[in-house]
């Protein structure tokens, strides 16, 4: 075959040329699935489908963009791809909401609160509701929210997620019911949204008689990547979008649904052709990315599962280095062998952007992270803790924030808060009468500063009344810049070594450089923030930087060479999910994930002993020996073993 799917293969090719009947393409890892939906973009196009009637959503904007760059690529045409609408659920979802939104009720200066926002608010909900001062038992704000949030993206009702997920919190169900509905209508107060209601909200779209139609109408191929991963919620959306699935094809792989706890699910996938009548089901099980030894001890580790639709894959790159599991004496050793193997690989051709560190949780990486800088190699972290999530960017933001809506009373708190001598209360007060006049600023002007913060505040309200009468898109970069000026001393004062929380900030006044208005860059950065620090800048020198990953971070990936760290039990799988059978199967799940992303090795590290959590140990008490033997991953049975050639850090020989 020639032309533009000449290197596809048969199965492959066949779901890029598939017409208009809902389509469901379920294969392993590497098998092509992302590349496939790339070509499927491109063909249509090709073919005449305007690319603004795609959309494409993908798991993060990251991977979203990079899908639509290669449509372009395949095209050889760089203006035929950008129109397509690419982005995650939630991003897509802001964008139409901000469009239609007004039709259905939703006030324009929305904002959107992000994970830590809406914990906040359940947590003022609780206190103002008296419900968990008296009872300890009561679940904190962090519980509160994922209890309720479960409910809205599996679509059940309260009783039966405690029951299933959280039966400790039963007897609280009368108490929870309540909290939520304060939730629901504070947020409304507010004109704020949860991440869920982005989904909710998008759904009332779509049944909306005069709107429904118009969204409907807007996109003639909607394709989704990662569909393992979507809930109850997202499966009920491209319903909506796609009553008969026409146009609607769904790629994804249930032996790599990592993210149940967000109340995903296979059944999405499995139930497809149920949903969706007249499907048309491609399977794909030639794997490109891997060489064979690595897929037999991938493939090994995945047939452990206790339950999986058999596909056995198998690669045409019979030949490669043995997958390497390496022993090591302590996390020292781990540290140093890993960049020892890095640099090495480095010297024999392999540059630091095809390599990867992947680890399970962002904390076990520190000491490599040290490490590193030390020996002056650039990397970048994926799946940490986020840049917006920072403190000082969340004080900055919230400025910004509260002029955009000022009844967001968390944005407001925290902008208030952080004016010496003022505290929660104070801010209450205030942000009270700045509701009462209506958001005008101005009424702050004549307000009770405390003395603390005498001289400070007329600067504060004339940067407020300034930044409040702004429109959305007005001089957005000179906002940012105000904001940041009037800010900056306050941060120097807060935090003890201000200097990479200045560059952050500089960071944010790049962004805005980019955004074309106020809200779009305020939603962009809540709903699909970048996921690493300097993502957005593009980096020096993108060759030369190694990533730092989480497991669920390296999602859809791959490199060269990848380093699983602490293949331990307690680590991988976590200690906290290894007494449930459903969470420790999604363990597994995430382990296979991470050894899938190596394309030509893949080395499995643990380390033997272990510095002891908090100094104490279960074996010798306070006071006793500060470290813990380390037992091999469970994962790692007898027979998955063998696949690996074994080897201790100490004595390493390259194969
Ligand atoms: P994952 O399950 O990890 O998301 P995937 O199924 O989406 O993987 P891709 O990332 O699309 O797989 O592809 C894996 C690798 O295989 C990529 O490097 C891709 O370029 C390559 N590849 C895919 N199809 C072919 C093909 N027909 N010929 C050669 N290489 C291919
Ligand atoms: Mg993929």
């Amino acid at each position: 075959p020639s032309g533009l799917l000449a290197h596809l293969n048969d199965a492959q090719r066949a779901a890029a040329c598939h017409g208009m009947e809902p389509l469901l393409i379920i294969a392993g890892a590497g098998t092509g699935k992302t590349t496939t939906l790339v070509y499927r973009v491109a063909q249509q196009i090709a073919q005449g489908v305007p690319a603004e009637r795609i959309l494409l959503l993908s798991f993060t904007r990251r991977a979203a963009f990079q899908m639509i760059q290669r449509v372009a690529a395949v095209l050889s045409d760089a203006d035929a791809a950008p129109n397509v609408w690419g982005g995650t659920f939630h991003g897509v979802a802001t964008r139409l909401l901000r469009q239609y939104g007004p039709a259905i009720g939703v006030h324009p200066r929305f904002t959107i609160y992000d994970q830590g926002d809406a914990e906040d608010l359940m947590g003022a909900l609780c206190r103002e509701l008296d419900l968990d001062t008296k009872d300890k038992t009561f679940p904190k704000k962090r519980a509160c929210l994922a209890i309720h949030s479960y409910g809205v993206n599996a679509e059940v009702p309260l009783d039966d997620v405690l029951v299933a997920q959280h039966p400790q919190f039963e007897r609280h169900a009368a108490a929870l019911q309540r909290l939520f509905a304060a939730y629901t209508q504070r947020k409304a107060e507010l004109h704020v949204f949860d991440y869920d209601d982005l989904l909710r909200k998008w759904c009332d779209l779509l049944d909306h008689e005069q709107v429904g139609p118009k969204i409907r109408g807007r996109f003639e191929l909607v394709l989704v990547d990662e569909y393992q991963d979507t809930n109850r919620l997202q499966a009920r959306l491209l319903g909506g979008l796609r009553p008969d699935g026409r146009g609607l094809t769904v790629v994804g792989d249930d032996a790599q649904s990592i993210y149940s706890f967000r109340a995903a699910t296979v059944r999405n996938i499995l139930d497809f052709p149920r949903q969706f009548p007249g499907a048309q089901i491609i399977k794909l099980e030639q794997n490109y990315r891997s060489t064979q030894p690595i897929l037999t001890t991938t493939n090994g580790v995945i047939a452990q599962a206790a339950e999986r639709y058999e596909k056995e894959l198998w690669s045409s790159r019979t030949a490669g280095p043995p997958p390497q599991l390496v022993t090591c004496e302590d996390e020292f050793e781990q540290v140093e062998f890993v960049t020892n193997r890095i640099l090495e690989h480095q010297r024999q051709g392999i540059p630091l952007a095809q390599q990867a560190v992947l680890f399970r949780a962002s904390h076990h990486s520190i000491q490599l992270e040290g490490q590193l800088a030390r020996l002056g190699i650039e990397f970048v972290k994926y799946g940490g803790l986020k840049f917006v999530e920072a403190a000082h960017v969340k004080d900055l933001l919230s400025l910004l924030r509260l002029a955009e809506n000022p009844r967001d009373t968390v944005s407001g708190a925290r902008a208030l808060c952080l004016l010496p001598g003022i505290g929660p209360k104070k801010a209450q007060d205030l942000l009270r009468e700045l509701a009462a006049a209506d958001g005008q600023f101005d009424v702050w002007r004549d307000a009770k500063a405390p003395a603390k913060s005498k001289e400070i505040w007329p600067e504060f309200v004339r940067l407020m009344s300034w930044l409040g009468q702004r429109g959305a898109g007005e001089d957005l970069g000179e906002q940012v810049r105000r904001a940041s000026k009037f800010y900056e001393p306050l941060l120097e004062q807060a935090y003890d070594n201000p200097a990479q929380r200045l560059a952050d900030l500089e960071e944010l006044n790049q962004l805005a450089a980019h955004a074309p208005d106020r809200a779009t860059l305020l939603a962009d950065l809540t709903v699909d923030p970048p996921a690493a620090r300097g993502e957005l800048r593009g980096g020096p020198d993108r060759d030369q930087t190694l990533t730092l990953s989480t497991l669920h971070s390296a999602k859809g990936l791959e490199w060269r060479v990848v380093y699983v760290l602490h293949a331990s039990d307690g680590k991988i799988p976590l200690e906290r999910a290894s007494f449930d059978f459903d969470q420790l199967e999604e363990e597994r799940r995430i382990f296979y994930v991470a050894l899938t992303r190596a394309a030509d090795w893949l080395y499995v590290c643990y380390p033997r002993h272990e510095a002891a959590a908090y100094g104490y140990t279960s074996r010798s008490g306070w006071g006793g020996d500060m470290f813990e033997s380390c037992r091999l991953t469970r994962f790692i049975t007898k027979a998955v073993k063998a696949s690996f050639q074994c080897q201790n850090a100490a004595t390493f020989q390259p194969p």
